[in-house]
Formats: C-alpha cells, sequence, structure tokens
C-alpha cells in the first residue's frame, strides 16, 4: 500500500506509479507509459500541493483522466473533481477510480454526488400517493412501483429503480427541486426512528465524509459553489477542486450565475400550493381559487409568444403585444397568492414552505421586470408549453473571482481544447483566472501520418441559399472513397435536416447501401452503439454530437463539417456580450467570437482519432477555413495533420488505408 507522501517524494511516486514496472502497468490492462501523462500529473500535483490554479490543455490520448486523478488520490486532502455529464461522472465513479485505488492500495473514500432530481423525496412521494393527481393513470401505475422501491433502496437514486424508465413523468412527483425541498421543516430533515432519513441529505452527508466527490459541472454551480442546504461545508473543507472538460465552464457558470424564472416554476408553486392546502387548510375557500388563476395567468402569459421554441431578446419580448401585462398581470396573481398563504402559514410545514416560494419568486419576477443591474442581460428563452425568464450576466470574471476566492486550494481546469494555438489568453480573461498557470502537452498520436485535412475548393458562401446542396456535392466523393463510416457535422439542425435528404437522393440515385442514421431519430447512446455495430453508417447530427463522443476503430474514419461553428449572432446573450466589449472598447471578434469557434471546431475534430491505430479525413467545408485571415487561428490550432485542398488526395487517403488493411 502506498502512504500520502510529502511534497518532496511526490514527484519520485508518481515517476513509479506510471512507470513500466509500476502498480498501473501490472493492474491496467494494455497500459503503455506516456511522458505528457507523467508531466501533466507532476503539474497537477505541484499545483495542489501549492494551492495554485492550473490551466491544462492535454490532447487526446495524453490520458489526462488518470493524470489528475493519481495525485488526487495520493493527496491525502479533499477533492472535488467535476466533470462534463452524468456519464462521465459514473465512468469516473464506477470505473477508473476504483481501478487506480485498488492498483496504489489506497484507502480513499470516494462518493458520487448527483443533482437532487436525481434522488427520491420521501415527502413528495407521500404527498403525491395522497391526493392522487397523477396526469395518467401509467403514472399512478409508477408511483405505486417508486413507493415500493422507497421501502428497500438504501440510495433512493433513481438510476436504480429498474422497474421505472428515467425519463417517466412521474419522477418530478417524486422527487424534489431546490424550489420545494421544505429543507428544515421537513420531517424526513432529521434521522428519526418514526421517518426514514431523506436521501437527498443522506447522499451530501456521505459526500461530506469523503476523501474524494466526484460531481458533475450542473452540480457543482447549481450547489456546491451557490452553497445549497446540505453542501454549503463541502467547498469550504477540500483543498483542491478539479474540473474536466472545463472547456464547458464558462457556458455553465454564466447560467448558474444568472437568475432565472420558469412558468414550469409557477405552475407547480399553484399545484403544490392547491395541494398543501387540501392537506392543511381545507376551509381556506380562497386558496384554490388563486392557485387556478395564477395557472390561467401563466398559461396567459405564455401564449404571448410564438410557440416554436426560441430566444427572445428584450426588445423582442417588449415589442410583443400584450407580453408586458400579461407578465403584470401574473405578478400580481403571484402577490395576491403570497399574500394569502402568509396568513395560512402556521397551518402546516407545507403551506409555510409554499409562502417562503412565493415570495422568493415574487421578488425574482419583480427584479426581472424592473431590470435594474445594467450587468446582466434580460431575454427569455421558450418552449413548446413553458417560457423561462432569465438574466444572464454579461460577464462570469468577478463572479467567479469571488467565488474562488477566500479558504486558499488548489483549483485545476483541464480539457482537450483550452487553447487557441499556444494562447489560454481568452479562457483565462473569461473565467477570472487572473494569476494562473497555464501549459499544454500534446497528443502523443502521430497526426501527420494517420490524419488529413481537407478543404475543399470552390465551396460557396456559407450564407448562400444553395450552400447544403454545395456541401453534399463536395462531400460525395468522399464518402463513397470511406465506404460511408462518417459523421457529418451541421451548425443547425435546418442544415442537418437538409443534408440528411440530400444524401438519402443521392444513395438512392447510385443504388448504394450505406445506413444513414439521423440525430434524434433514437436516444444519442442507443444511436452511438448502431453507428459502431454497422461499422459503414454516415451519422448526420448537430450540437449534440460535436463532443463528448469516443468511436474508436474503422466505423469512424471521416468527419464532415459544413460550417464553422459560429453562434448566431443575433442571439441575445451573444449580441449584448458583444455590445459591451465594444462599448469597453475591446474587439468581441477576435478576443470573444473566434476563440469559442476554435474550441467547437477543436472538439468537432477530436472525434476523429482516439488511439494509436485509428486514422481518417477531417473535411471542413467552410470557405472562410482559407479564405479569411482568421482562419489560419483555427486550422493553426487544430492537431498537426497532414493538409489539403485536392479532392484526389483525400480519396486516395482511403485507398492507401484499404490497402495497408489488405482489404
Ligand atoms: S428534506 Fe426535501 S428532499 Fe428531503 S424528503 Fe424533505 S422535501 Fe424531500
Amino acid at each position: 500500500m502506498l502512504a500520502a507522501p510529502d511534497e518532496p517524494s511526490m514527484t519520485a511516486l508518481l515517476a513509479e506509479v506510471f512507470s513500466t514496472s509500476g502498480p498501473l502497468a501490472a493492474a491496467v490492462p494494455g497500459y503503455r507509459p506516456r511522458q505528457q501523462q507523467l508531466e501533466l500529473a507532476e503539474s497537477i500535483a505541484a499545483a495542489m500541493a501549492g494551492n495554485r490554479v492550473l490551466v491544462a490543455e492535454a490532447g487526446t490520448g495524453t490520458g489526462k483522466t488518470y493524470a489528475y486523478l493519481v495525485p488526487a488520490l495520493l493527496s491525502g486532502g479533499k477533492v472535488i473533481v467535476s466533470t462534463g455529464t452524468k456519464n462521465l461522472q459514473d465512468q469516473l465513479f464506477g470505473r477508473d477510480i476504483p481501478t487506480i485505488r485498488r492498483a496504489l492500495g489506497l484507502p480513499v473514500k470516494v462518493a458520487l454526488l448527483k443533482g437532487r432530481a436525481n434522488y427520491l423525496c420521501h415527502h413528495h412521494l407521500a404527498r403525491s400517493l395522497a391526493d392522487g393527481r397523477f396526469l395518467t393513470r401509467e403514472d399512478a401505475a409508477w408511483a405505486q412501483r417508486i413507493a415500493r422501491f422507497a421501502r428497500t433502496t438504501r440510495s433512493g437514486d433513481k438510476a436504480e429503480c429498474v422497474d421505472v424508465p428515467e425519463n417517466a413523468t412521474v419522477w418530478p412527483m417524486v422527487t424534489s427541486t431546490r424550489d420545494n425541498c421544505l429543507g428544515q421543516e421537513c420531517p424526513q430533515h432529521k434521522e428519526c426512528p418514526q421517518h426514514k432519513e431523506c436521501f437527498v441529505l443522506a447522499a451530501r452527508r456521505e459526500a461530506l465524509a469523503a476523501d474524494l466527490v466526484v460531481v458533475n459541472h450542473h452540480l457543482f454551480f447549481a450547489d456546491v459553489m451557490l452553497r445549497d442546504e446540505g453542501t454549503a461545508e463541502l467547498l469550504p473543507a477540500c483543498n483542491t477542486v478539479i474540473f474536466d472538460e472545463a472547456h464547458q465552464l464558462p457556458e455553465v457558470a454564466s447560467l448558474f450565475f444568472g437568475e432565472s424564472v420558469s412558468t414550469a416554476q409557477l405552475l407547480e408553486l399553484a399545484r403544490d400550493a392547491q395541494s398543501e392546502g387540501l392537506a392543511a387548510a381545507r376551509d381556506c375557500l380562497d386558496l384554490p381559487r388563486l392557485c387556478s388563476r395564477l395557472e390561467k395567468d401563466v398559461r396567459d402569459l405564455r401564449l404571448t409568444l410564438p410557440l416554436e421554441p426560441a430566444r427572445c431578446s428584450l426588445p423582442q419580448l417588449t415589442a410583443r403585444p400584450g407580453f408586458a401585462d400579461a407578465l403584470a398581470t401574473v405578478i400580481a396573481a403571484v402577490e395576491a397568492l403570497a399574500g394569502l398563504l402568509e396568513t395560512q402559514a402556521q397551518r402546516g410545514e407545507g403551506l409555510d414552505h409554499c409562502w417562503r416560494r412565493a415570495s422568493e419568486l415574487l421578488q425574482r419576477l419583480q427584479a426581472w421586470q424592473s431590470g435594474s443591474n445594467e450587468d446582466f442581460v434580460r431575454w427569455a428563452e421558450t418552449y413548446t408549453h413553458a417560457l423561462q425568464l432569465n438574466a444572464t450576466p454579461l460577464a462570469i470574471a468577478g463572479i467567479m473571482q469571488k467565488q474562488m476566492s477566500g479558504h486558499p486550494r488548489a483549483w485545476i481546469f483541464t480539457s482537450a481544447t483550452l487553447a487557441v494555438q499556444n494562447d489560454f489568453g481568452h479562457y483565462c480573461s473569461e473565467m477570472g483566472l487572473v494569476d494562473a498557470a497555464s501549459a499544454r502537452w500534446e497528443s502523443p498520436f502521430d497526426y501527420p501520418r494517420q490524419a488529413l485535412l481537407y478543404a475543399p475548393r470552390n465551396l460557396p458562401d456559407p450564407n448562400s441559399a444553395d450552400y447544403a446542396e454545395a456541401v453534399v456535392g463536395a462531400a460525395w466523393p468522399v464518402l463513397r472513397a470511406s465506404g460511408g463510416r462518417a459523421f457529418f457535422l451541421c451548425t443547425s439542425l435546418r442544415a442537418m435536416r437538409r443534408v440528411h435528404e440530400l444524401l438519402a437522393d443521392r444513395l438512392a440515385r447510385d443504388r448504394l447501401e450505406l445506413p444513414l442514421l439521423l440525430q434524434g431519430e433514437q436516444g444519442k447512446n442507443e444511436l452511438l452503439e448502431r453507428f459502431r455495430r454497422l461499422g459503414n453508417a454516415i451519422l448526420i447530427g448537430s450540437q449534440s454530437f460535436w463532443e463528448g463522443v469516443d468511436v474508436r476503430g474503422e466505423a469512424l474514419s471521416l468527419v464532415v463539417i459544413d460550417k464553422l461553428p459560429f453562434a448566431p449572432p443575433d442571439d441575445p446573450v451573444l449580441s449584448a456580450r458583444i455590445e459591451r466589449m465594444r462599448s469597453e472598447g475591446r474587439n468581441a471578434f477576435l478576443e470573444y467570437q473566434l476563440p469559442r469557434v476554435v474550441i467547437n471546431v477543436k472538439q468537432g475534430a477530436g472525434r476523429l482519432i482516439r488511439d494509436e491505430t485509428d486514422r481518417g479525413v477531417l473535411m471542413i467545408c467552410d470557405p472562410r477555413l482559407i479564405a479569411k485571415t482568421y482562419g489560419k487561428r483555427i486550422w493553426r490550432s487544430l492537431p498537426p495533420m497532414q493538409r489539403t485542398r485536392e479532392l484526389a488526395d483525400a480519396v486516395a487517403f482511403f485507398s492507401a488505408a484499404a490497402e495497408s488493411a489488405g482489404r
């Protein structure tokens, strides 16, 4: 068993752990030492020992997961590891951490902490079963199964309730939100002989007692940084925070450092207040009346905006007939409900809690309506049945700095895509990381031999009407040469559907039988599984396939990107940020828009080469890559592939691959 080392011996220990004769080599099949991995681990260990901030880019194949987990497990301090998705969280907790812990013989206590919506809530389950207001018969049947599960489960994690699908509509009725959790007033809050302990609080207590806690970015920003009940002590107690997939943080931080209020929250308040009234204040006849009025006013507000999902700027909202009046009516309805709930609050914890929720929602609605904070941009997002009013910070740097100040600790930001060429300036300034050290480790893959970047000639302006036709025309001979085995990544859903139609026509016309898969026709994981199994498919996708997708081997040998992924300039948050930067005399294009495109293209390109034996072509169709001076910054930020503008080279790449594979 390895003991937690003193700082000077850490370097030697890491060299031993990552060596050919070390414990990892003995425990992990196919393990090979990589210089980049060792150096990254050493830098992370040094930053941890010195309570410093490190921003580290590690190319695909560096082995960055082990490079941060080994020092984290050896450090002897408390560490939070935050990653991009629940899937990655499960991979770390279920596979990588147990492997290293076993290999190193470390008795480190590890906890997995998910967002509260993942845990069954005793209070809401009991309340829903008692008032029986389920939307469908199926929901009612599922609720009975969940009640049985509640009697036997130890964790209350809904992922363990295999009898009920994870996306079943009953879950929001038997889990809690930060809004509707009763907190201290809940009978389940404290362990006592009559009541089962609250699952959310139990999971948070375990996380507090653990040496290493695995969370995801949403949970980190929503609960840990903003200190929800039961997680408030987590950050102050920890010595190191490690963010993997750290390129996602500006987006996530903007979301959680902002304020928002949704029609779903208001409808849920009306529903809960009505149900608490039935349980504890049946004689208060005004309560159901005010709840119904709120429900109606909220629905009327949603109807003032178009039905299609969209992101609307404040000028668009205020120009909409009826919007401002409908909002004022909703605010008056919440005010009336809050006033009535105050008079009933002492009749039960549930009513008291609804009163507090109503007051908080009222305050958020009024703040949104008045828009007194000029550092936030107000906008709204519409969904098919809902509307969310948002106030998003124009800059997150100052808020991040405030959150990171106080108790000294190490902060590690790592990802395969953080830098623009060798420059981390845009990331550090956006995130407010003023004194951060930064470093890059190249991928160990042999890119000049394994990959080719192909930028076709003669493509029209990406805004022209027939651009999708031109892209499919240019990509078709390459798709034929590769025999499918391709991702076709589009920058919009509209382009994605058009490309799908055009490719289906081409396949039919040329009587080629290559399977065509389209994002959305199945769940992402099922679609990827089919893609891998088929071995000659073309998968057409947009945003959700640009990152976090790992297809090794020959099934993926060609990645086609239709356009450089610039965010739409009329996006309400983007345009307000651009405006603010311009007013400060800064160049928003170079400082903000271009770096985001570079990171996205690097992510898209990163799908192609996943290990030493992968080979493939990256085809970027957008003519701006070559025609514009900024294009150079994009392709120079990509791994060092061979480059060509000739179709014949791209086609020949696949014939050479087929020959060397003996096909
Ligand atoms: S404390 Fe909150 S989450 Fe826990 S049982 Fe009570 S209401 Fe549910």
